[in-house]
């Protein structure tokens, strides 16, 4: 296993939706963080929401291992549900042809957007008979019984501790009065579904409890319990499923292995667009694909997802991502002159101190609760100051490897400064081209990458040519020709850098 070397070895202090406070996060068994993330429903591709709370949970698991923390992180896909059934009956194909193509979009998005695999990846509908297997286990309990038509639900009433971790009153829940939607709205607490009877013409298969079809909540307590035991340290996900969905799970869990589900739970605030709520009817609502084909970087899109630290409401604007991108463009240009400038042996003393305090700044307000914004402030002003210090010439040779370790260290949890921006917005224009979107795709974007990186560095290197025989005409004409593509360049003493628009 490829575990990182901790260069800090900060405690985690977490805020814990469970205990309503904030906890230290450290490993039961002092050696292996074990962590289940509910993940996609492949029923459409993902949009920024979904993914704000998939990056959140990549910046913990990357502070994590920074700190010298081993993990064994679990994400489920649910590949089968309400929605995916609906969607796939309209499309007139079976479920299992109808997700496959959301599931390799959603890893597709994970890797433009640089999300960290999760060590197990666990789909639904490869779990079955674990999930049969519970619901027997439950109904053994007396917490499962089957109606008529031949469906499971969970007896809410069997299961006193129900609310524990939304902090719900539900002294008013009618007893025995049942849901068998998978999601539903707070203050309606009744018995769920956890195996719904199959019907004509939607996917079922067969067990020992008969035809039919998981619920959802079940498959998250199937296949936690079946990677990682009957209790773990963390859960995690979205803050909508706080409530029923996690409440559910620990109702299933809990009442067959008696421990408690996970001792911290872990939840991300939901995502806001210009101060409403993200939804097809407000003309508001952004899948990755549709920011990187107007013309945003990937790196953008994560750094300002995940800038505005998780227990905040994040109120997406396309001013936060111009500001990203802006960010960005200081921190690899300022990287590049780090790496490459020559400069004078010695080490300047205050440069070397400024690296400490932004270091000590940097792991500190990580390790406060994950707060990433005020993270990344010491960081930008190690920036500002070293370029000063470089400016004067007071930036020395012994100065830079002090400043490099600062950096990549904010990099092994922010990864915004290689730049692989490129391939996203490839991918993106690819499937546009392919799935027939009729997309408005900015057209400096199209330009910026009718040349390939290959064609560029010709084109550079022949006008660095031109100008050194003094052929000053040629090399103009190649900078424009550039400039029409969406190519910049920059002269500077180092070379010429250039970058795409
Ligand atoms: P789903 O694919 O709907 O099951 O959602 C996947 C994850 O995205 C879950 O953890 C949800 O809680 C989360 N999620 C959905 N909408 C938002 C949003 N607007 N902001 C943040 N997280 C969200
Ligand atoms: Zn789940």
């Amino acid at each position: 296993m490829s575990q990182p070397q901790a260069s800090h070895t900060t405690i985690l202090r977490l805020f814990n939706t469970l205990s309503g406070q904030i906890d230290d996060l450290v490993p039961a068994d002092g050696n292996e963080l074990r962590m289940y993330a509910c993940g996609p429903t492949v029923y459409d591709y993902g949009h920024i929401g979904n993914f704000r709370t998939f990056l959140q949970v990549d910046v913990l698991r990357r502070f994590l291992k920074l700190t010298g923390t081993r993990l064994r992180h679990v994400m489920n896909i649910t590949d089968v549900d309400d929605k995916i059934i609906r969607n796939s009956a309209s499309a007139g194909i079976p479920i299992s042809e109808y997700t496959p193509k959301y599931v390799d979009a959603f890893f597709e998005d994970l890797e433009s957007l640089r999300v960290e695999r999760p060590e197990i990846i666990a789909r639904a509908t490869e779990h079955i008979p674990k999930m049969v297997d519970l619901i027997q286990r439950l109904e053994a309990a007396g917490a499962a019984y089957k109606t008529e038509d031949g469906s499971w639900y969970f007896r809410l009433r069997s299961f006193p501790e129900y609310g524990k971790l939304s902090k719900k009153d539900l002294s008013g829940m009618e007893d025995g009065a049942r849901v068998d939607v998978d999601e539903y709205e707070k203050d309606s607490a009744r018995d769920f579904a956890l195996w719904k009877a199959t019907k004509p013409g939607e996917t079922s298969w067969d067990s020992a409890i008969g035809r039919g079809r998981p619920g959802w909540h079940i498959e998250c307590s199937a296949m936690s319990m079946e990677f990682l035991g009957d209790s773990f340290d963390l859960h995690a996900g979205g803050e909508d499923l706080t409530f029923p969905h996690h409440e559910n799970e620990i109702a299933q869990s809990e009442t067959v292995s008696h421990k408690p589900l996970a001792r911290h739970w872990f939840h991300v605030r939901f995502l806001l667009v210009d101060g409403r709520k993200m939804s097809k009817s407000e003309g508001n609502f952004y899948t990755l694909r549709d920011l990187l084909l107007k013309g945003y970087k990937a790196s953008a899109i994560r750094l300002a997802l995940i800038s505005v630290p998780y227990r905040h409401q994040l109120n997406f604007t396309f001013d936060g991502l111009v500001e990203a991108t802006a960010a960005i463009d200081r921190l690899r240009t300022f990287h590049q002159r780090v790496t490459q400038a020559a400069l004078q042996a010695g080490e300047n003393p205050e440069i070397q101190q400024m690296a400490t305090k932004a270091s000590e700044g940097y792991f500190a307000a990580l390790g406060n609760d994950l707060n990433t914004a005020e993270a990344r402030a010491p960081i930008f002003d190690l920036v500002r100051a070293s370029n000063t210090a470089m400016d004067q010439g007071k930036f020395l040779a012994g100065d830079r490897d002090a400043v490099l370790q600062v950096l990549r260290d904010f990099d092994a949890v922010f990864d915004v400064l290689e730049d692989r921006d490129t391939e996203a917005t490839r991918r993106a224009l690819a499937w546009a081209e392919q799935a027939g979107r009729t997309v408005e795709v900015a057209p400096e974007l199209v330009a910026g990458f009718a040349l390939s990186d290959e064609e560029i560095e010709k084109l550079v290197a022949e006008r660095t040519k031109a100008k050194k025989m003094r052929n000053f005409g040629r090399a103009d004409q190649i900078r424009n020709e550039l400039a029409e593509k969406g190519v910049i360049l920059e002269d500077s003493k180092d070379g010429v850098r250039w970058k795409r628009k």
